[in-house]
């Protein structure tokens, strides 16, 4: 009986009175999809209130407000000696309180003149400034109303986060629309009693009241959290029962020599005990009946890699392959380049498969592979082109990557026969967390970095500062020191004080030549040579100017100082991440973070948490702790789950009633978890 509703939901939003197909792509970009209930999915961010006052008197500057004003006089804008004046149209409130309105549009001078006669009163909503020369100003009202219409201004506006070309007169249109024929369509279907109250939440959030509707704790909020939860955990839930009921699906392999003693043997270095610990895990999960689904969670420098190694020798002892899955092509290449020679010890054949292999060298790989010679495959998703096979393949390892896909991991279920999976991911969540967020997987954790290695130096530094800098690494880099210099957006755009990638290029460039330049504007080739080139320790390339492209994964172990530019505007995982290319050799190294003018104290505060800890699960607590509505730039690649109505850290609790309500159940069967599972788009493998 629900599901009749999901007709509604799923229609364009371009059939909605007054949208078409221009405003539902304006849309589309804004709410991430254009159905109704992409929409209906996208609240409001706060109120802004619009009681009318009785008198400008007491309002402050900056204040919206909504006053009934007679109209004085008009003064006629245009462009006077070349300067352009707007047009004003003087007013005065019930005590005679002068308020200017202005438009500086000078196309339509009339316009407003004769709209808003000499004498006439009307309703007018807007933001108050004063200035020295007019006093109190309105510039362009929002609401200019007859006062027999004033209740077509909205006393509280609700306010939409938008994007171009849409304006909080449109977004509440289409919501009044939206809810207008909604309410047809709730008298005419047969919706459950659960259904009417998720849809009475929606409503009110909608038309919310007082910002304290649309806070983390009030009631309707906490209803659709809750709801947004229980999908997601139940689909979790669905997909752990589908993998316990996958007993007895490993494949039974007999081991057919000891390889693992001689990989420990020819190790450069002692493992760490949390890399001992995590090995163990693993290997005690190839014993187990049901595959393996383990999330190794560690910070950059963790030493990951030799586990999966690990994992992927122990795998090869039974004859079957392992695939190690990077996220891009140059990290491919320097996992290859780093485990073939251990792989050549040991006897087992690795070899490196990505999109740039082609013709006769990529179809000789393709039959190493199928025919079970190559024990260790190392590649981006090439890996799993639809002619690519294998004989036996029994490991899956994904390096650097935060969550696993249900699509990617049933493609990849699908080359071997049940393949053990294993997750390796540098950005560590709280603990509390993790259990509900990565739900069917088991985390391993290493929170312990090799012996020997010096915390980064971390200092902040506001930008003027920048020629001090300069001068201050200028001997380092003569000693042959490598430095990322990292800079959030590539062309400066006209609004932005941002610092961009190409004018700092230009700059680091005059004091040391052979500086390089990448950014997500060039194509990956270019970008994978630039790289390639600072990475190659006899490179002249001595400073690397990069937008966040080389956020994952890279290593150059010979790189020792990180400078990140506008570094207020990161989040702190994402920070903690780039501070987390360097510092991988023995020598000391420094991480600079360089903040702009507008930095708020939040930022600073951020900052501060950077230069006192270099512990990734401290780092995760504090972003926890510290995220604000307004997101900032990296929360995509930090690997948190984006929700519409889940604030990580007020619904903490949710989380765990969430997941019990999931697990409880037999979540397969319950009706209303599915009903959920689709409004929230969550998927299971099963697809249910
Ligand atoms: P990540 O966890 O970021 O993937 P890596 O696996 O790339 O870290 O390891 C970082 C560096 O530390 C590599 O150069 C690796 O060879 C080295 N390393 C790993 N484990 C140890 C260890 N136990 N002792 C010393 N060095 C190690
Ligand atoms: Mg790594």
């Amino acid at each position: 009986m629900d599901n009749e509703i999901f007709d509604f939901f799923n229609t364009d939003l371009q059939y909605v009175h007054g949208v078409g197909p221009v405003l539902a792509t304006k849309f589309n970009e804004v709410l991430g999809g254009r159905r109704i209930l992409d929409f209906l999915l996208h609240i409001p961010s706060y109120v802004r209130p619009r009681e009318i006052l009785d008198s400008v008197i007491g309002a402050q500057n900056g204040d919206t407000i909504t006053i009934s004003l007679q109209i004085k006089s008009h003064k006629k804008g245009g462009v006077f000696h070349g300067r352009r004046a707007p047009t004003q149209i003087v007013c005065a409130d019930k005590f005679a309180a002068p308020v200017t309105i202005q438009f500086f549009n000078t196309k339509f001078l009339d316009y407003w003149i004769e709209k808003l006669p000499i004498g006439a009163w009307r309703i007018i909503s807007g933001k108050l400034e004063f200035n020295n020369r007019n006093g109190a100003v309105i510039n362009h009202p929002d609401f200019i109303e007859l006062p027999d219409n004033a209740n077509k201004i909205p006393r509280h506006q609700a306010i939409y986060p938008s994007g171009e070309g849409l304006t909080q007169k449109t977004f509440s249109a289409v919501r009044d629309q939206i809810f207008n024929i909604m309410h047809e369509r709730v008298a005419a279907y047969k919706l459950s009693e659960r259904m009417l109250e998720l849809l009475d939440a929606l409503e009110h959030v909608h038309y919310p009241e007082t910002n304290d509707d649309l806070a983390p704790n009030g009631q309707y909020i906490v209803k659709l959290a809750y709801s947004e939860l229980l999908a997601h955990q139940s689909a979790i839930a669905i997909n752990r029962r589908a993998r316990m009921a996958q007993k007895n699906l490993r494949p039974v392999r007999e081991s057919q020599k000891n390889l693992i003693d001689k990989f420990y043997k020819i190790l450069p270095f002692e493992l760490t005990g949390a890399q001992k610990r995590t090995i163990d895990e693993i290997f005690a999960d190839f014993q187990k009946p049901v595959p393996m689904m383990r999330l190794v969670q560690g910070d950059v420098g963790s030493g990951k890699t030799m586990v999966a190694m690990a994992a992927a020798v122990k795998m090869a002892e039974s004859g079957a392959q392992t695939v190690l899955l990077a996220p891009t092509d140059t990290l491919a290449q320097q996992h290859f380049a780093k485990l073939k020679p251990m792989c050549d010890e040991l006897g087992l054949v690795c070899d490196v498969l990505t999109g740039r292999d082609k013709g006769v060298a990529r179809r000789e790989k393709l039959i190493s592979l199928k025919s079970g010679r190559t024990k260790i495959a190392i590649g981006t998703h090439a890996l799993f082109s639809e002619d690519v096979e294998y004989k036996d393949l029994g490991l899956v390892i994904i390096d650097e990557q935060h969550r696993f896909g249900v699509d990617q991991r049933s493609t990849m279920r699908a080359k071997g026969n049940n393949p053990d999976m294993l997750a390796l991911s540098a950005t560590p969540i709280p603990r509390t967390l993790s259990m509900t967020v990565y739900g069917d997987m088991d985390i391993s954790i290493i929170n312990e970095k090799p012996a020997g290695r010096m915390p980064i130096k971390t200092s902040k530094l506001p930008v003027n500062r920048v020629g001090a800098l300069i001068e201050r690494i200028a001997p380092q880099v003569a000693n042959g020191a490598k430095i990322f210099w990292v800079c959030p957006l590539v062309e400066e755009s006209e609004n932005s004080d941002m610092m961009a990638a190409q004018s700092r290029f230009e700059e680091l460039n005059k004091h040391f030549p052979g500086t390089g330049l990448c950014h997500g504007q060039m194509d990956k080739k270019s970008r994978d040579k630039v790289m390639e080139e600072f990475a190659a320790p006899e490179s002249k390339m001595r400073v690397l100017v990069s937008t966040t492209v080389i956020e994952v994964g890279i290593d150059v172990p010979s790189a020792t100082i990180m400078v990140i530019e506008n570094a207020e505007r990161f989040g702190l995982a994402a920070l903690h991440q780039l501070r987390g290319r360097v510092g991988r050799g023995s020598q000391q190294s420094f991480c600079i973070l360089l903040y702009g003018n507008n930095i708020s104290p939040d930022g600073i505060k951020r900052l501060d948490t950077l230069c006192e800890t270099d512990d990734g699960f401290v780092i995760a607590e504090q972003d926890l702790m510290m995220r604000g509505v307004g997101e900032l730039l990296g929360t995509k690649q930090s690997g948190w789950i984006q929700y519409h109505f889940v604030n990580y850290r007020e619904h903490r609790d949710l989380f765990k009633l969430a997941q019990s309500a999931a697990m409880n159940n037999n979540s397969d069967d319950d009706i209303w978890a599915k009903t959920l599972r689709h409004i929230f788009n969550c998927s299971t493998i099963a697809g249910a």
